[in-house]
């Protein structure tokens, strides 16, 4: 079948077999940061401001039109950050109606101090939020945001929304070389946010900045010791899957 928003499922070392939900869908990446690891390759339409940019009527005609997929999460996700999407929260709702399978959100959490964001992620099931930087020159070293909130609000948004919310959040942290060395204060900023999970991660796929090996990602994650729930991309395990569209799966997911 032909999509444009939905793709996948793709295998996650993090939710299993994932099936896509890309509320974005646009041509080239749509983001308010533009990550110096980001398989997507440059940001194309930098943008801070939410607004609709697929009509639900479209989703829910795709939603129809899936016959019964094997996926463990319907994970919004796709070609940037979701969150910039204003219809995000009616479409948890949709897609929750239809397909009957927990929801994750993958968030650069760049967004989370708007009251209206926080409300919508707070209807997922998991919601996966974004931390790569202890301090304000590595966040915009290493994200390269377009938005003009520091990271200290976006760490006090993500702290307001854990208080009030129910589900699973996971802390999601990529190292590269150069926040390796600042493990230990990654882990003091995980223990004021109060995660569920923290998932360390590296880029295995391919993009502008090298990973770091089993090793290193070893000696980051034994700064995590505090943490009852730590995974690593190198330890977790990927189900198999098999996409409906490879070409739409690819779009969103250079290499599977
Ligand atoms: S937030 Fe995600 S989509 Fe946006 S630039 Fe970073 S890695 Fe890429």
């Amino acid at each position: 079948m032909a999509s444009s928003i939905i793709y996948g499922p793709v295998p996650s070392w993090r939710l299993g077999r994932s099936l896509g939900i890309d509320l974005l869908s646009t041509n080239g990446k749509t983001c308010s940061f533009d990550c110096i690891y980001c398989q997507l390759g440059r940001t194309v339409y930098p943008e801070v401001e939410r607004r609709e940019f697929v009509n639900l009527d479209r989703l829910a005609q795709e939603l129809k039109t899936l016959n019964s997929v094997a996926a463990d999460y319907a994970t919004f996700s796709g070609v940037g950050e979701p969150s910039l999407a204003s219809n995000l929260g009616e479409a948890i709702e949709l897609v929750k109606s239809v397909l009957k399978l927990p929801v994750a959100v993958l968030t650069n959490s760049s967004l989370m101090m708007r009251d209206d964001v926080r409300h919508e992620l707070s209807l997922a099931d998991v919601v996966v939020a974004k931390i790569d930087a202890p301090n304000e020159g590595l966040f915009h070293k290493i994200n390269r945001p377009a938005i003009r909130q520091t990271l200290v609000e976006i760490l006090e948004a993500i702290r307001v929304f854990r208080k009030g919310y129910r589900g699973k959040l996971a802390l999601q942290m990529m190292f590269v070389e150069a926040n390796r060395g600042y493990a230990a204060n990654m882990a003091k900023v995980a223990e004021l946010l109060s995660p569920d999970e923290v998932q360390i991660n590296t880029p295995l796929r391919p993009c502008g900045v090298s990973p770091l090996s089993p090793e290193e990602v070893a000696a980051v994650e034994h700064e995590f010791s505090n943490f009852e729930n730590v995974v690593t991309v190198y330890k977790a395990l990927k189900p198999e899957t098999m996409p409906f569209d490879l070409v739409e799966t690819l779009r969103r997911r250079p290499k599977l």
